[in-house]
């Protein structure tokens, strides 16, 4: 297995890393085993948030005792300083432990840099000791550009998988070149992509640690299937990629759920990629009475904008979703797909 090396933090680890989000729907016991079959089979390093509601727990207890075995970064959406210290309180309790190898700004809405009181809260984190490294998240693109160019941070996490635009790449490769770590979230693009082969194999052309976000057993054995059986890009991975770009890419919703809640309850990270889903996955799943209830729902939708403003990748979401609706009717009156 390739390592990846993140820029100037100098954490090294192998190229397949656990996102911890997907833990918060299991049980404590269950979310256990697995981060330890994870440790068990070679990951080393583990990305949760204090936004994931118990996912910090899970991993402290999963990992207590051997702290010094494993990375782990974790991160805050403050918006001021009183709540980044609370937040990062919270974090080091909740992780059993007293500092984070990298703690990052959630979700950034602009690069915060000097002066600003979030970055001004890093620093003095870091320099407490509580923090190792710093870092930052972001969904959208110049944002993150502004963030590289800016050299304030150690690492950048971005939504990175195979639907990349050239754009996207330069972005890694710009991390590189300021010898900054870039954590790649959403590798199999919010559930639409489906080959963890052609995911891993893409990934591998990259300097770029991808954090799979795991909730089962035989997903985890997939990821960690990589160990033994190393991955490079083949002709008929090429292929499913190839295949796949050519159908998903655009202007499509990654099921990240920032833009909720909306104010008519529609739920709008599975109903505004109902098209997509429906043809990726088997679609009874998404054709009972449950989603068709779902799906009517949008017919409510008053066009407020609200969850327009909150998209981190600026979708037309009332649009999308009647375009998604439109297409489910005429699913359910029998269309092919
Ligand atoms: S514009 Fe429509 S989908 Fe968006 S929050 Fe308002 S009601 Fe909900
Ligand atoms: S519409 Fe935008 S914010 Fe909402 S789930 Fe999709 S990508 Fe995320």
């Amino acid at each position: 297995m390739k390592t990846v090396r993140l820029g100037r933090t100098g954490i090294e680890v192998p190229q397949n890393a656990f996102g911890a989000l997907p833990i918060q729907r299991i049980s404590t016991e269950d979310a256990v085993k697995l981060l330890r079959n994870a440790y068990e089979g070679g990951m080393r390093f583990f990305d949760t948030a204090r936004a994931y509601s118990d996912s910090e727990e899970k991993v402290g207890k999963a990992f207590e005792g051997m702290r010094d075995k494993v990375f782990i970064a974790s991160k805050t959406m403050a918006s001021d300083s009183a709540k980044f210290w609370e937040d990062l309180d919270a974090s080091l309790r909740n992780l059993k432990t007293d500092y984070l190898d990298i703690y990052q700004l959630h979700c950034a809405p602009r690069c915060y840099g000097e002066g600003d009181e979030l970055y001004e809260a890093l620093k003095e984190s870091k320099r407490q000791g509580k923090v190792r490294h710093i870092g930052i998240t972001a969904h959208k693109i110049g944002v993150a550009e502004d963030i590289v160019r800016s050299g304030l941070y150690e690492t950048l996490q971005f939504p990175f998988s195979y639907l990349a635009t050239d754009r996207d790449i330069a972005l890694v490769k710009s991390c590189k070149e300021n010898d900054m770590g870039f954590i790649a979230m959403k590798g199999l693009s919010g559930g639409l992509l489906n080959n963890s082969r052609a995911c891993m194999a893409f990934m591998s052309r990259f300097d770029a640690l991808p954090i799979w976000g795991i909730q089962r057993q035989s997903e985890l054995d997939e990821w960690l299937n990589f160990f033994e059986n190393e991955i490079s890009m083949t002709e008929e991975l090429k292929a499913v990629i190839d295949k796949d770009r050519e159908e998903l890419l655009g202007e499509f919703c990654r099921g990240c759920g920032y833009c909720m809640p909306c104010t008519v309850e529609i739920t709008i990270n599975q109903c505004a990629r109902m098209s997509q889903m429906i043809r990726r996955a088997p679609s009874k799943n998404w054709l009972t009475e449950h989603w068709q209830n779902e799906m009517l729902k949008i017919d409510n939708c008053v066009d407020c904008g609200l969850c327009k403003t909150r998209c981190p990748y600026e979708l037309d979401i009332p649009t999308l979703l009647r375009k998604n609706l439109k297409d489910y009717k005429e699913i359910l009156d029998g269309k092919e797909i």
